[in-house]
This record gives structure tokens, C-alpha cells and sequence, in this order.
């Protein structure tokens, strides 16, 4: 693309100058560091919106444009990002360095953009980076959440959630897009009329019209000089304010309507991996994909005018999972409605436009919204997802199974029931021509079990694209000293070619390059270590292991069973002094959706635990227990370059990838971990001897049901698993409140352990004992770190938007293999 001449560092130094300068202030408030980040992220963005205007001008116009359709972003800091990018850290680190300002202490004072919850919000913000250093044409869509992800602290051991405050005094990345701006409309009902050309058409006399004003964020890609656009939509009142009523001294009916318009935007609903199941999140959702596939279509119209039967050979849209499905109804409404497509006709555009990526078998996490629901907020919307309906089923289905009643039932895109629903993957894999899950296990379970007729439908639509990440973040930019030693020894460019790591492998026996390696490592966890004593007052050592579980709170990753690990090492140790174990630190990151009960106990127990372990002398600083607050990409950042032990041990079958194993992996950690998602391929890569394996596998939990799975028998016959279980219900880990933590107790017995801990629980003991003889060998877990590292070239995100390319976004589906082949039913 085009060629920049770099900055060099005195011209960074006088842009920052200049805009210290033109913010005008007082002296002193100048010098704040608040003031330097805000000018160095202005003079960052002068290069950034330069090639973005580069950008756009030399995209070529028969590129296939990708549209990301995510409602979740979990994008961290953006500064250091963008200059590692840019290749412009070094420059801005000297410039800054002449005021004697240090550029790592200024990347503490960026806000993380935090609009997303977790892995899937993690995904969309890794692939827009690898879109962007792929030099794809990209658009990235979303929401412009007025509060991102909440923050958590700890009162007392409990989670406490506090409103995220990302933009309260302005984001430096964003740029509003007047121009840009969309329409939406909500509720009201529907009329028949007869248009123009005499034809019978259908008419929404919406009931509320809501404005769509886009905020972008540039997404620059790495090393290329390419940057794309990630556009977020905020709501606000149609007009905004009802004048009339204002003057008539009617302030709070004026401001009534502007309340609840931009009441949509306001937060991120903080469910992860559940159903919000909330009229507003609905009307979040649609207002989101009304806003996008409006831009999407205005952006077609631009260069193609009017030819919609060509939209799909310049347009994809990719769904990330089911939270933007109205983005199809939508495109239907549109093209029929506004645009006077034919009903077949705009079908098909619809059929060859959608791709759509399942991240979730967990039922609980299968969208469904009410028809009841629909009817009143979107009634032409609902009315078009029953031709939907009728087509699926009396062409497709009836076809394929004649007369086969419940398979109608089973297919059907409504639920039928007491309370009729619509389920909202189904539509996605009825509208897109190609859904993928997530790593290869994943993706033979959505074949196997979740979707089975759907696969016998169409054969070639259910595909696998295994997730990845930005080895830019998550090793450039995360981990300085690592990246210095690995460019050391490896030629090639690895954060464009993570392949190129497997020159690593010559030095896995090296002892001195197995040395660099553990120094590096060590001084990683030396600044963990600090972060951790000035966010916990807790001390520790970085001779400790550090073994880390960071990821969302829920019963299937099993934060629960790493509890019981730590309660049965403090137990051994109580009964033996001697009890021979290398020291360890246990540090877990999570947040718990504020209405998920079990998950805040588990934080609680945690937290108990800690404490009490912490705090017991008799053990001699053989154990700590360390829950660091309000865990998010920023925080991840400093842990996982300093973890030995990636704790990836949620029951087979539930966890659909997982990225955190990934980043972890990369870092040099080892993971000890069940064969479920992305693991079973990380196992693959770095080779058996090179992980620590346990538990059951995705059938043998499945075999576990058959003869009717009882917790009650694993605790009955386990003498240790017996005693640390009761423990919960003395007053042990809450000095004066006999019981306090039991409800993870009656959840494993009474409640019939749902993620089977029990039936894991002794393996896990039994690995970690293997963890703990491993670590004792320090080359030889140098070894086998070095291999991992070397190994995660396959886990970078550059080749899973690769394989969206070959695998998804370069097919345009033929016209004709979407025509109805009507049969008689
Ligand atoms: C990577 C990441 C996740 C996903 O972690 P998993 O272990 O895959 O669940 C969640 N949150 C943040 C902040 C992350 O960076």
C-alpha cells in the first residue's frame, strides 16, 4: 500500500508538542500524563487516518467486501497496539523519553475498550487485526456500548460490579460519522397497499424511530500500512427533543423519548455464554443489525446502484454467532420492502450473502426469542420469518422426508409450546450457505449432535474454521523480553509468519538458549509479582510456579475443580509438614455475570480460601492463593507472559475452543488441561509428551450418563475428595460462619455435579502430582515450554482468517443452487 516515509523520532516529538500545545492549557495541567497520552494517541492518529484514506482509495473494487456482524468487541488498549503496528513504538518511546515521560507508564493510563465479555468478543477483535495485516477488505460492525463490560472488585471476598466509564471523558480512537447515520424503526403495525406500479405491497407504520449515529474505530493492520474501519452504532431519539413540549414546559415528556432511545446503547448485557433473554436486548440486537445492513446496503449502492442480484459477489456478511441473526430479516425487509426485490429473488441474495459461526452446543446458550416478542417490536420482521418457515419446510424438509411430522416439529423455525419461540440458529443455518464451528471437535459435535438433519440437508455446509489469535498482542506486544529473544533466533518476520517459530525447536535442548528462556520467564514473573502485591497486597515469589486460570467464572470451565486441587495440597500439607511439593502460586482471573449465582460463590470460596491459606503460617509459603480483580485483556496482558501453568480444564464437550489456552501456550506456559476444544489441537501441535493430559474424553462423559451419573459414588469412595468436600461445610475458611461455602458442596452432590468435577477430580489430582515432578526438572520444563512456544503456529489468527477466506468468503454460491426445486407435498 502506500509508502509512508516513517516518522522518524523528532517528527513524533514535535506532533506530540503541537498538540500539548493546542490543547491550551494551564502549564501544569499540560505536563499531566493524561495530557501526553491524549497528544501521543493524536499523533498517532494523524499516520492512522492517513492510511486509511490510502487505504480506501487503493482497495480494488472486486474484492469481496468482509462485513463482521459481532455484538462484542473486547478490543483492550489500543495505543501500544497501534504503534507496534505502525512501527512506530521505538520512535515514540525515545520522543516521550526526552520529557522524561515513560511510554509503558502512559499505556496505564489508556482505558481498555471492554465491549464484549470474553472469548467470543476476544475473536472478533483478534480477526479484525489479522483482516487488516491480511489486507482484506473489512468491516468490522458493532455496538458503540455507552458502558462496556462492568468492573469488579472485591468487598469482602464477594464480586462487586461497578459501571465501566470507558468514554467518560472521550475515547482518542473513535470518530463519530455524521454522514453516515441510519434510521430504525421499532413496534407499530402493518397495512397493505398498492404502490406505483399497482402492485400489493406491505407497509410498517413503525410505532418508534430511533437514530443509528456510527462512531469508527481504525483497525490497523501490522507492518502493511493498511487500516481498516470498526464501526460502532449508538442510539439516539429520532429528533432530539420534542421541542413543542420542551417550550411548553414539559421537560420530562421532552426528554422521555431521548431516555429510552438511548437507553439501547447503554450497556453490554455481561452474559457470557447464557441467554440475556430481555425484550431490550432484542431490540438491542435488531437496532444493531438494522443500523449495519443499511450501511452495508447504502455502501453497495454507492458503486453498484441498483443491481441487488449482484450484492452477494461483492458482500459477505459473517455472523458471529446467533446474537446478530436479525441481520437476515432485515436484509429480506429491506430488499422486498424498500427495494422492491421479488420474495424469491432477495431469498436468494439472502442464501448467498450469510455465513454463520456457532460458538456454543451449551442448550442454555441457544438463542430463542418469544413470537410474542417479535409480533410487537417486529411484526413485518415476523411475518417474513414465516415464509422463511413455510419455504424451509414445505420445499427442504418435506422433500427430504416426506409426510415426517416430527421432523417438521424438530426443524421448524418456531418452537412450538406454551410459549411459542423462534429459534434463532436455526434461521442461521437455514439463511447462510456456510456455518463453521470453532476448533475440529467442536465442529464434528455441531455435525454430530447439534445439527444432524441440517448436515444430512446440505452436506457441505457445516465446515471448521479452529479459532486463533493476534500474535501480535499476544506475544509482540505483551511480552517484550520473549519477543527480543525469539527475533534472536528466529530470521523471519514470526508476528506476520507464526510458523517461522518452529526454528525454536533446534533450541529446545540448547542449555543455554533453555536458560534465556526461563531468565525471561522469571522476570516475568517478578513484574507479575508486583502487580500482584499492589492490587492484593499479597506477596509472592517468582520462584513459585505460577498456575493460572484466567477466563470467564462458570461452571463448565470448572474454576471449581481447581479449588479442590488447592484444597487437597493444603490438606496433605496440614497432615504432613513435610508434604514435598514446589512452591506455588494459584492465580486466577474471572468475572461472574452479575445474576449467576454458583459463579459468585465459587469467587466467594475462592476468595475464602485464599485467605485462610495465605494467611496460615504452618505451611511455610508452599501455597498461594491469588484472585486478581477485574480481569480483562489489559490485566491478561501482564499474567499470561508470566504463567508456567495453563489451567484449561473445563468438562469434554463444553469449552467450543477456547483462546485463552492459546495465548497461554504461546507464552511458554505448559497446559494441563481435558481434550476438549482447541486443547485436543494444542496437544496435537506440541506433541503428548509436551502437555499434561487428563479426564474424561467428550464420550467417555457421554458413557458416564448411561448407567446414571452419581456424584455421590466418587465422593463416597475417596477418602480426600470426602474430607475437602465437608470441609466446605465447617467454618474453616469462614472463621465464626459454619457452612458458608456449601453451596458448591450441594451443587457437586445434590444438585448431580452437571459438569462431572467428581468424575475428573482424582485424574486432575493425579496430573497435577505430575505437573509438580515435571516442574522439579527446571531444563526439562524449559524443554518442553520452548516446544510449546514453537509450536503455536498453527493457533495464530492470520491463519484462521485464511481459512475464512478459502474455506468461506472467497465462494460465491452459484444463483442456481438456491433456486427451489419445488416438489409436490
Ligand atoms: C482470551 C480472553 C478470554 C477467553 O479466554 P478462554 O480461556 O478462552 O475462555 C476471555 N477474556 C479475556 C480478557 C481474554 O483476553
Amino acid at each position: 500500500m502506500a509508502n509512508l516515509t516513517p516518522l522518524d523520532q523528532e517528527t513524533f516529538k514535535r506532533r506530540v508538542q503541537h498538540y500539548l500545545n493546542s490543547t491550551a492549557l494551564p502549564e501544569a495541567a499540560k505536563v499531566s500524563s493524561k495530557a501526553f497520552l491524549k497528544a501521543t494517541c493524536m499523533a498517532v492518529n494523524d499516520v492512522i487516518h492517513q492510511s486509511l484514506q490510502d487505504t480506501q482509495k487503493q482497495r480494488q473494487q472486486q474484492q469481496r467486501s468482509i462485513n463482521y456482524l459481532s455484538l462484542e468487541y473486547l478490543m483492550g488498549r489500543m495505543l501500544s497496539n497501534n504503534l507496534h503496528n505502525l512501527g512506530l513504538f521505538e520512535q515514540a518511546e525515545l520522543a516521550l523519553k526526552e520529557w522524561g515521560v515513560d511510554l509503558t507508564d502512559l499505556f496505564e493510563e489508556g482505558h481498555d475498550l471492554a465491549l464484549g465479555n470474553g472469548g467470543l468478543g476476544r475473536l472478533a477483535a483478534c480477526y479484525l487485526d489479522s483482516m487488516a495485516t491480511l489486507d482484506l477488505d473489512a468491516m468490522g460492525y458493532g455496538i458503540h456500548y455507552q458502558h462496556g463490560l462492568f468492573e469488579q472488585q472485591f468487598h469482602q471476598g464477594r464480586q462487586i460490579e461497578t459501571p465501566d466509564e470507558w468514554r467518560e471523558y472521550g475515547s482518542p480512537w473513535e470518530v463519530c460519522r455524521p454522514e453516515a447515520v441510519q434510521e430504525v424503526f421499532l413496534y407499530g403495525h402493518l397495512e397493505w397497499k398498492i404502490d406505483a406500479n399497482g402492485e400489493r405491497c406491505r407497509v410498517w407504520h413503525p410505532g418508534q424511530i430511533i437514530r443509528g449515529v456510527p462512531w469508527d474505530i481504525p483497525i490497523v493492520g501490522y507492518n502493511n500500512q493498511v487500516v481498516n474501519t470498526l464501526r460502532l452504532w449508538e442510539s439516539r431519539a429520532s429528533s432530539h427533543f420534542d421541542w413543542d413540549a420542551f417550550n411548553a414546559g414539559e421537560y420530562q415528556n421532552a426528554h422521555y423519548a431521548q431516555n429510552q432511545a438511548e437507553t439501547i446503547t447503554k450497556v453490554l448485557y455481561p452474559n457470557d455464554e447464557t441467554d440475556a433473554g430481555k425484550e431490550l436486548r432484542f431490540i438491542q440486537q435488531y437496532f444493531f443489525c438494522a443500523c449495519s445492513v443499511k450501511d452495508i446496503l447504502q455502501r453497495f449502492r454507492n458503486v453498484h446502484g441498483n443491481a441487488w442480484n449482484k450484492l452477494p459477489e461483492h458482500f459477505v456478511i459473517q455472523l458471529n454467532d446467533t446474537h446478530p441473526t436479525l441481520a437476515i430479516l432485515e436484509l429480506m425487509r429491506l430488499l422486498m420492502d424498500e427495494h422492491q426485490v421479488e420474495w424469491h429473488e432477495a431469498w436468494t441474495i439472502c442464501q448467498r450473502s450469510f455465513a454463520y459461526t456457532n460458538h456454543t452446543l451449551l442448550p442454555e446458550a441457544l438463542e430463542k426469542w418469544s413470537v410474542r416478542l417479535f409480533e410487537l417490536v417486529l411484526p413485518r420482521h415476523l411475518e417474513i420469518l414465516y415464509s422463511i418457515n413455510e419455504w424451509f419446510l414445505n420445499t427442504l424438509v418435506q422433500s427430504q422426508w416426506p409426510g415426517d411430522m416430527t421432523k417438521r416439529r424438530d426443524l421448524s423455525l418456531i418452537e412450538e409450546g406454551a410459549e411459542k419461540m423462534v429459534r434463532m440458529a436455526h434461521l442461521c443455518v437455514v439463511a447462510s450457505y456456510r456455518v463453521n464451528g470453532v476448533a475440529a471437535i467442536h465442529s464434528e459435535l455441531v455435525k454430530r449432535d447439534l445439527f444432524p438433519e441440517f448436515h444430512q440437508l446440505w452436506p457441505e455446509k457445516l465446515t471448521n474454521v479452529t479459532n486463533g489469535i493476534t500474535p501480535r498482542r499476544w506475544l509482540k506486544v505483551c511480552n517484550p523480553k520473549l519477543s527480543q529473544l525469539i527475533s534472536q533466533h528466529v530470521s523471519e518476520d514470526w508476528a506476520r509468519n507464526l510458523d517461522a517459530l518452529k526454528q525454536l525447536n533446534e533450541f529446545a535442548d540448547d542449555a543455554i538458549f533453555q536458560q534465556q528462556f526461563m531468565n525471561v520467564k522469571f522476570e516475568n514473573k517478578q513484574a507479575l509479582a508486583k502487580v500482584i502485591k499492589q492490587l492484593t497486597g499479597i506477596e509472592v515469589s517468582a520462584e513459585a510456579m505460577f498456575d493460572v486460570q484466567i477466563k470467564r467464572l462458570h461452571e463448565y470451565k470448572r474454576q471449581h475443580l481447581n479449588l479442590l486441587h488447592i484444597l487437597t495440597l493444603y490438606k496433605r500439607i496440614l497432615d504432613n509438614p513435610e508434604y514435598d511439593i514446589h512452591p506455588r502460586v494459584f492465580i486466577f482471573g474471572a468475572k461472574a455475570a452479575p445474576g449467576y449465582y454458583l459463579a459468585k460463590e465459587i469467587i466467594y470460596a475462592i476468595n475464602c480460601v485464599a485467605d485462610t491459606i495465605n494467611n496460615d503460617t504452618r505451611i511455610n509459603n508452599k501455597l498461594k492463593v491469588v484472585f486478581l480483580p477485574n480481569y480483562r485483556v489489559s490485566l491478561a496482558e501482564k499474567i499470561i507472559p508470566a504463567a508456567d501453568l495453563s489451567e484449561q480444564i473445563s468438562t469434554a464437550g463444553k469449552e467450543a475452543s477456547g483462546t485463552g489456552n492459546m495465548k497461554l501456550s504461546l507464552n511458554g506456559a505448559l497446559t494441563i488441561g481435558t481434550l476438549d476444544g482447541a486443547n485436543i489441537e494444542i496437544a496435537e501441535e506440541v506433541g503428548r509428551d509436551n502437555i499434561f493430559i487428563f479426564g474424561h474424553t467428550v464420550d467417555e462423559i457421554k458413557a458416564l450418563e448411561k448407567d446414571g451419573y452419581d456424584p455421590n459414588v466418587y465422593y463416597s469412595n475417596n477418602e480426600e475428595l470426602k474430607f475437602i468436600l465437608d470441609w466446605l461445610l465447617t467454618d474453616e475458611f469462614t472463621p465464626g460462619r459454619s457452612g458458608e461455602l456449601r453451596a458448591i458442596r450441594d451443587s457437586l452432590l445434590d444438585g448431580g455435579d452437571p459438569y462431572r468435577v467428581l468424575a475428573d477430580y482424582q485424574s486432575y489430582i493425579e496430573t497435577q502430582y505430575r505437573v509438580d515432578q515435571a516442574y522439579r526438572n527446571q531444563s526439562n520444563w524449559a524443554k518442553m515450554a520452548i516446544i510449546n512456544t514453537a509450536c503455536m503456529g498453527k493457533f495464530n489468527s492470520d491463519r484462521s482468517i485464511i481459512d475464512y477466506q478459502n474455506k468461506i468468503w472467497s465462494l460465491v454460491p452459484s444463483r442456481h443452487a438456491f433456486e427451489p426445486t419445488l416438489k409436490a407435498s
